[in-house]
């Protein structure tokens, strides 16, 4: 640079903090402003008694390739730690294991007419496959054109969408197959089959929080600091006016890392047609019940899957002590239950009371042997209105848009995981992706 810039991210998820990292790198003066305590939004880790709870994301995947290069760089791959992949879906009071992906073949999961409509899967995966590239989500435009329910009942089976395509979903991302693009099942399997050694899942010894926190340990975040509104200065720069008032900030560069559902409050001024790409993205919503045990839950799955088949409240449940030894102290567990997207927004002006005896007692009903409620020692409730973007059937098409028009105006940037992948790795890699563009914008690298 031939002067140093000055840029404001707003939101220190993975997403803001990864823009900041390298806004800084190319020499810029960077303040991170997150209105929340902690950094880490969506990737957060409480510790409860010496139990860990993770309040957003709970593993990483062996195709997060960026991700797991910044653990590298940022010095804590001592602390990765592998995650047994074991988790089994529900059916008919037995649960199924899948993985590894060999296990597909004997499952009694579904039958054999079942499992030989997924190599048509398989085979759409190899056709598609130049499109499929998680680096650049909107490159699968073209296959946007089905939901994964309109596709599976068009050519796999009902049994495969109910009971294998289904409960991921649901309990990973709380979506519906009914709302979740097609291109997106694509982009995700051919990611987790494409890896030479198989899919592996990890998380870090003091959870998934550690990542944001190295992330941020340099930076300059001001927590606590909502931003209320971003405006343009006549002459160039940006202003970024704090929601609880004090002096404002003012800055070449504004990076805008929120979910976003906030971006229309922050720059009404976009115009209506950018806006409506903001307020088009739909969020997931779950709940989250943490219950901390004094001895060990059954350890045979570290993820349990609840079709929506078997429970209309429950879509997944894992069990801490199975992730890792770090996670509980010795002898414990933690167990944590998420609620389905469609009930928890049926159920969202429901009381924590009557939400947490509902999940227990449908948790008692799927699973008896998982009740934690005999050996407890906490139970915490915690509601995310605002879970994962839905990737729906357009989805990808907005993001082509996003990434042919001029959505952003010279020096202000969008990231965040609605534009880079509902996971850890795109929001890290949409974070980079719009330092770099907020950088050529006003003439510094390549966008
Ligand atoms: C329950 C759950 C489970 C998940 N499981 C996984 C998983 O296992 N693996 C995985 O890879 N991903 C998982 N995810 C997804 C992953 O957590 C997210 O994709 C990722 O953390 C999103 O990061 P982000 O930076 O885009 O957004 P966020 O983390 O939401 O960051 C946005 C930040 O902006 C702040 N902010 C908003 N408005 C303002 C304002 N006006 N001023 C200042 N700050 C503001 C917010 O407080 C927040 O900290 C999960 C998510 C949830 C909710």
């Amino acid at each position: 640079m031939t002067h140093p810039q000055t840029a404001i991210v707003i939101g220190a998820g993975v997403a803001g903090l990864a823009a900041a990292r390298q806004l800084r790198a190319h020499g810029a003066h960077v303040t991170v402003l997150e209105s929340a305590p902690t950094v880490g939004g969506r990737a957060r880790t409480l510790v409860e008694q010496g139990c860990q709870i993770e309040l957003g994301a709970e593993f990483l995947a062996s195709f997060y390739t960026r991700t797991l290069a910044l653990i590298d760089e940022l010095g804590v791959q001592r602390d990765l730690c592998r995650i047994p992949s074991s988790s089994a879906i529900l059916r008919d009071g037995r649960f199924h294991s899948l993985w590894p992906s060999a296990r597909l073949a004997l499952t009694a999961l579904v039958g054999t007419r079942h499992k030989l409509a997924l190599s048509y899967l398989l085979a759409s995966l190899l056709r598609h496959g130049p499109l499929l590239d998680l680096a650049a989500f909107k490159n699968a435009a073209p296959i946007d054109d089905a939901s994964v329910s309109d596709y599976a009942r068009a050519h796999l089976s009902e049994d495969l969408l109910e009971y294998v395509l289904q409960p991921p979903l649901a309990g990973i991302f709380y979506w519906t197959p009914e709302r979740t693009s097609r291109a997106l099942l694509m982009l995700v399997l051919r990611a987790g089959l494409s890896r030479p050694t198989g899919l592996k899942l990890f998380t870090l010894r003091h959870g998934l929080g550690q990542l944001p926190r190295a992330m941020a340990a340099d930076l300059d975040v001001r927590l606590g600091t909502r931003a209320g509104a971003v405006e343009r200065w006549p002459a160039g720069g940006y202003q970024v006016r704090l929601a609880g008032g004090g002096e404002p900030l003012a800055a070449d560069m504004v990076v805008c890392a929120t979910t976003a559902s906030a971006v229309p409050g922050l720059m009404p001024w976009l115009g209506a047609e950018r806006l409506a790409l903001f307020r088009g993205v739909r969020y997931s919503a779950t709940a989250l019940l943490a219950t901390g045990t004094r001895g060990r839950l059954p350890h045979d799955f570290y993820g349990l899957l609840f079709p929506r088949r078997e429970s209309a409240f429950l879509a997944s449940a894992t069990i801490q002590a199975v992730k890792s030894a770090s996670a509980v102290p010795h002898g414990r567990d933690t167990l944590a239950l998420h609620m389905s997207g469609p009930a928890m927004d049926a159920l969202r002006q429901c009381d924590d009371e009557s939400l947490i005896g509902l999940m227990l007692a449908e948790l008692r009903r799927l699973a008896p042997r998982y009740d934690p409620t005999p050996q407890a020692v906490f139970q915490r409730l915690y509601r995310c209105p605002e879970a994962l973007p839905e990737f729906a059937v357009g989805h990808f098409r907005r993001l082509q848009g996003f990434a042919a028009s001029a959505m952003e105006p010279p020096g202000v940037a969008f990231a965040g995981d609605y534009l880079g992948g509902p996971f850890i790795e795109g929001a890290i890699l949409s974070g980079e992706a719009a330092a770099a563009r907020a950088l050529a914008a006003l003439g510094h690298g390549k966008a």
